[in-house]
């Protein structure tokens, strides 16, 4: 079976982890240190703040923001469950913009369409590895005086006009076992207001400034320097990583053009795509739907994913949740019935993507 995604660590991480076995030094350290310093880099920012996970990132970005009881935030339908909670966690109010078909991030009209006198923050999605339309959101968030908390868990390294994403507002990354970047959990913020920065800190470490002196109520948010070594020389590889996933999802574009009622995912004028899922969209011009799709190709041996299966607020739990302000959704819930990932990371070699190009010709054929 080819799966849809595959973790691959280098030589270098076990190199690292033992290194920090040795040390005795588990907990947030020196690697921690090396970790935010690369991700800073790598987003073109001052700060970075590594955190436990990619959902606390964006609860603490929240909350280092003032977001709260009687906000709105604008965010995107169409994402993991994460952004929801994080936002429904503040005590805000969720409110979504519909999503822009071509690159399954929150249209910038919609957005513009949903702010209200009570709206404090958007929360654009950079999903599947690229950039929504963040000028236009950052001109709508500046005209509006809205912060802007960047859920750019699948986006390490992307880019748009040559701008980083988690350059633009708080950037949210997550370190996940499935992204493009991992440390099995973990997440970090990205910021250039050293104000900012220093409350996350803060936030992260039981609002102590030195030991036992407490500046706020705080949490517990730190990561440990075992997970940052796994996670260095993925960050020091990450130019490589993106190419070889680059690479597949032009290898898989060219093998899979003319399909009928098949939509292949486009790189956005001005954006780098990061690939962090090859999504392709099942239309009803296809000759067997998505679900039927996924079947066929797993018997032939290619994992795929659905990411994800239904808009995120279309749960019972949310649905009649007071703080979730549910409006028809049609772009979101059309990708939500069509989308489908197929195996695209480095792991992957050109015998393997043509495996997968062909499965889907054959399913194609019928
Ligand atoms: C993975 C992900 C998150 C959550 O990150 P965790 O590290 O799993 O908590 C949030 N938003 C999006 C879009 C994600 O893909």
């Amino acid at each position: 079976m080819i799966p849809v995604s595959a973790v691959s660590l280098p030589p270098r991480a076990h190199e690292l982890v033992a290194e920090v076995l040795a040390s005795g030094q588990l907990a947030q350290g020196p690697m921690v240190a090396e970790f935010e310093r690369l991700v800073a880099e790598i987003c073109g920012v001052e700060h970075a703040i590594a955190v436990t996970n990619g959902t606390t990132s964006l609860e603490v970005a929240l909350e280092a923001l003032d977001v709260g009881p009687g906000d709105e935030v604008v965010t995107s339908p169409f994402t993991f469950v994460a952004t929801l909670n994080a936002i429904i966690g503040s005590g805000a109010t969720a409110v979504f913009a519909d999503i822009d078909l071509d690159r399954f991030t929150m249209d910038a009209e919609a957005t513009a369409a949903c702010i209200t006198p009570a709206t404090t923050a958007l929360m654009p999605v950079q999903l599947y590895g690229q950039a929504a339309e963040m000028g236009v959101l950052m001109a709508l968030a500046a005209r509006h005086d809205l912060a802007v908390v960047e859920d750019a868990a699948q986006a390490l390294g992307a880019s748009i006009d040559g701008v980083q994403v988690g350059s633009f507002g708080v950037g949210s990354f997550s370190f996940y076992a499935t992204k493009n970047v991992t440390t099995g959990e973990g997440g970090a913020l990205t910021t250039n207001d050293a104000e900012l920065a220093d409350r996350i800190r803060l936030l992260r470490n039981q609002g102590m400034r030195a030991r036992y002196d407490y500046a706020e109520p705080g949490h517990n948010l730190r990561m440990t320097d075992l997970a940052a070594a796994v996670g260095i020389p993925q960050l020091e590889d990450l130019a490589t990583i993106t190419a070889r996933r680059s690479a597949n999802a032009e290898h898989l574009s060219a093998g899979l053009a003319g399909l009928e009622g098949l939509a292949l995912p486009r790189v956005a004028s001005g954006c780098t795509h990061v690939w962090h899922q090859y999504t392709v969209r099942v239309t009803p011009d296809a000759p067997r739907s998505r679900d039927e799709v996924a079947a066929a190709l797993a018997e032939r041996g290619v994992g795929s994913g659905v990411y994800y299966p239904r808009v995120v607020f279309d749960y019972d739990c949310f649905r009649d949740h007071p703080r979730v302000r549910t409006t028809p959704m049609p772009n979101a819930q059309q990708a939500a019935d069509q989308v489908l990932s197929l195996p695209v990371h480095p792991g992957l070699g050109p015998a393997e993507l043509d495996r997968v190009v062909e499965a889907m010709v054959e399913v194609w054929r019928g």
